[in-house]
Parts: C-alpha cells; structure tokens; sequence
C-alpha cells in the first residue's frame, strides 16, 4: 500500500515584488535625474533636486525596513511607500512649474504604474489614488488651482485608480490559478513516482520469491533426477546383459538412448535454472565471448520457443570478445528471446523464425535478436523502454523486461535500441563495446 506522505511545496509569495535593490537602484539614480532639468525647465532648480532626494531616501529607508518586516508590516510599508510615492511626484510637479511642468502628464497614470509595480498588492492603487488626490485637493486653498481643474484631475484619478484595481485582482486571480495548478501538478506527479516506486518493489519482491521458489524447486528435481538416473543406468545394464535378439536389443538401446538424453536435458535445463537464480549478484564482470552467452540464452529460450517457430543462431565463434557479466547479458538476450516468442505466439504466425546475429560494427559487437512476427506498432515503438509499459495481459507481462534490459547492457557500456525490419518483424539491436586490454570498465557484480 502506498503510504501517504505529507509533501513540502513551494507557495506563491505572498508579496513577490520586493523593493529591496530595485528601490536603492531606483533611489541611486533619482537625484541625477534633476539633470534632466537643464533640457525641460529654464533653470536648474534646487527645490526640484530636494523633492527628488526626499524620495530617494524614502526608497532607501523602505528597503532597510523592508528586509526585517513582517508580512504584514510589509504590507503597510508598500502602501506607505505608494502614497508617499506619489507625494514626492506631485511635489516635484509642484515645484517644476505646477500645471506647466514637463512632468505633470504623468500623473493621471500613477495609480495604474503603481498598480502595475505592485500588482499583488490592490491596495497600492487606492494608496496611490489618495495620496495623489490629497495634494490636488490642497492646491485648492493653496490658490494654485481652480475648484473645476482639481475636480477633473481628481475624476481622471478616480477612474485611474478603479482600473489599477481592477488589473491588480485580475492579476492575483490569475496568479492563484496559476498557483494552485502548480500545486497540483506538483502532487500529481510526486504520488505517481510514489506509486511507480511502490509498483516496482512489489515487482522486485514478486521476482525474488520466485526466485527463491524456483531455486527450492529445482533442489527438488535434482535429488530424484540423480537416483532415476543411476536406475536406469542399472536397468539398462542388467537388461541388455540378458541374451536378446538382435532386433529388440537395437531397440532398447534406442529406448535407452532416448531416455539418456531427456535426463541430460532435464539436468540442464535445472543447471541453467539454478545459474539465473542463484549466482546473479554475486557474479562479477568479466572479459567473455558472446558465443557462450548467446548459447546458454538460445538452450533456456528453446524450451519456450520450440511450440511457436525455430530459432537460429548466427554468431561467429571469432567474434571479439567484450567485458561484461555473463549471466546479466544472458538474462537480456533471454528476456528478448521471450518477447519475441510472445509476438509470434500472439500473431500465430505460421512459420515463426528467430534469429540472433552477431557481427561486429568498428569497434562495437553488435547482436542482433530478430524475429518474423508482427513487429513494433507505431504507437508502440517510443514508449518500449518505458518502466511498466507492456501490451501483454497482466498476468504475462510486467512491463519491465526491456527497460532493465537496457539498463543493463548500458551498465557496459553498450546500447540497445528497436527498430522494425524493412521486410517485417522485431530486430533489436545490442551493442557493445570490444574488450581492449588494460581498458576495463568500471568492476560491476551487476
Ligand atoms: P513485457 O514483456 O512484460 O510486456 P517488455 O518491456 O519486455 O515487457 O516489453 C514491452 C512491450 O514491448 C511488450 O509488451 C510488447 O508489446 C513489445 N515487444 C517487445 N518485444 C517485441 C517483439 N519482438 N515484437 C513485438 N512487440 C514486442
């Protein structure tokens, strides 16, 4: 059973754009700014300068405090800094001419470029608005502007302000959506790997009993095979010394013969066995050559074979020889060998034929397992080597032959690949590196 487990995942910030060194930039260049001046304004002016570096040390004292605050001291420090922002320009607008400043165009878009800086903070505008409408408000008195104008900057203003709010909760409506789908996604994925990793130990689980139970079983073959073995040895001596004729005696000795070789079969076949079960781990990688490898694989796979087609083997004894575990890439060719009766079972195809190759391709040894069945469909073919990927029933497959197949022969350095032949069927491709003394791989009991 997969154990629910309590996973940390990453949250969107509360507030994500943080003043910190944008604001000392920003603070940095604003008071140079005044030099701009000399192009807009007749004169430089020293009340503009001074409006400028009001600002600049605002935006310094912001993010000093910034970086000890809390989350919701935070807050309020953004929405201070909006509408005293939007102070420090209008003082600057006041003080480079008022109406006729070059900088007062702006102003009927600051609450939407506060909006726009903080847009995950609603609040920023409607500071900003105010702040603004305070300063237009007290012109009014101040005798620097008529009722009517202040009332059109203010309605300018207004409607700046409902528009950055407006986009503000678009903005943080989006970026919950977008949030919550990552969190999603993100749990999504970490309960399949769970449940990938939970399916793979019940499979390697499964492997090892059956394992244990087939290395039980054959203990149990072997004892009664060696007694069996040693009567008919008796038998046969005893009967073939009686006087017989010569038609019956040729005959019992084919009997005899025949006998013979099921026992050796049977002996074999539990040698190979007892070699897959047991001596796996332990064996260490060595400098083999593939012909031996191919012919313990092609004895184990004939048993399976033999009721869906023939198998032939083509691999020169020449071949050079390659550094590996024998017993693993036995356990791969076997693997594919099976796979390829499968196929041909499944397609019942008439005269079924496997075929293993070997030749060698500059400086790989290429093997070669093919098969006249009905080849890789198309859909099929991107996803072989995928973990738990099979088209078989579940009772026959697991999904996990090719993939550990592949792992292993890459562990050698080598490659395996699918392909469908031109003139139909499976062919998969084994490819290994020569053996070149002195260059042995990294030791592996894999
Ligand atoms: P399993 O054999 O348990 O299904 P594998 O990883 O060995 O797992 O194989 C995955 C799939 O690849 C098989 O289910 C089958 O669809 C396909 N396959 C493998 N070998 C052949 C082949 N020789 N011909 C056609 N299809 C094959």
């Amino acid at each position: 059973m997969a154990r629910e487990r309590h996973v940390r995942l990453p949250l969107l910030d509360k507030v994500s754009t943080t003043p910190g060194r944008k604001s000392l930039v920003f603070a940095a260049v604003l008071p140079l700014l005044t030099l701009l001046d000399v192009f807009t304004l007749p004169s430089l002016r020293l009340d503009a300068f001074l409006a400028r570096a009001s600002w600049a040390v605002e935006l310094v004292a912001l993010a000093l405090l910034f970086e000890h605050a809390s989350e919701k001291q935070r807050r309020l420090l953004i929405l201070g800094h909006c509408a005293l922002g939007s102070f420090f320009y209008l003082a600057l607008v006041y003080t480079t001419g008022g109406l006729e400043s070059p900088y007062v165009h702006l102003v009927p878009t600051l609450p939407l470029l506060t909006a726009f800086t903080y847009p995950e903070e609603s609040g920023s505008a409607v500071a900003c608005g105010i702040g603004c409408a305070l300063v237009i408000m007290a012109q009014v008195p101040m005798g620097t502007a008529s009722f009517a104008q202040a009332a059109g900057w203010l309605s300018i203003l207004g409607s700046a302000t409902f528009f950055g709010v407006f986009g503000s909760n678009q903005f943080r409506k989006a970026a919950a959506a977008q949030n919550e789908s990552r969190l999603e996604r993100a749990r999504r994925e970490t309960l399949e790997k769970l449940a990938r990793a939970e399916l793979k130990r019940t499979q390697s689980e499964r492997l090892a009993t059956v394992g244990r139970l087939a290395a039980s079983v054959m203990h149990e073959i072997n004892n009664p095979l060696a007694f069996v073995r040693a009567n008919i040895h008796f038998v046969e001596t005893e009967v073939l010394a009686q006087p017989l004729s010569a038609e019956l005696r040729q005959e019992l000795e084919e009997v005899f013969a025949e006998t013979r070789a099921g026992m050796e079969r049977i002996q074999q076949i539990v040698t190979d066995l007892k070699g897959f079960s047991h001596s796996m781990d332990a064996e260490e990688a060595r400098v083999c050559s593939l012909g031996e490898v191919v012919q313990d694989a092609a004895r184990l796979a004939s048993i399976r074979l033999k009721s869906v087609g023939t198998l032939k083997v083509e691999v020169p004894a020449e071949l050079p020889q390659v550094f590996i575990t024998p017993r693993r890439l036995a356990q791969v060719l076997l693997n594919l060998l099976v796979n390829a009766s499968d196929a041909l079972e499944e397609a019942r195809v008439p005269q079924g034929e496997v075929r293993v190759r070997g030749e060698v391709l500059g400086k790989r040894v290429v093997l070669l397992v093919e098969d006249n069945g009905p080849g890789f469909p198309p859909q099929v073919l991107p996803r072989l080597f995928e973990s738990f990927f099979t088209t078989k029933g579940p009772e026959k497959g697991t999904g996990l032959g090719l993939s550990i197949s592949r792992e292993l022969v890459e562990r050698f350095g080598g490659s395996l690949i699918a392909e469908n032949r031109p003139e139909g069927g499976a062919r998969l491709r084994i490819e290994l590196p020569i053996h070149e003394p002195g260059h042995e791989p990294r030791k592996s009991g894999a």
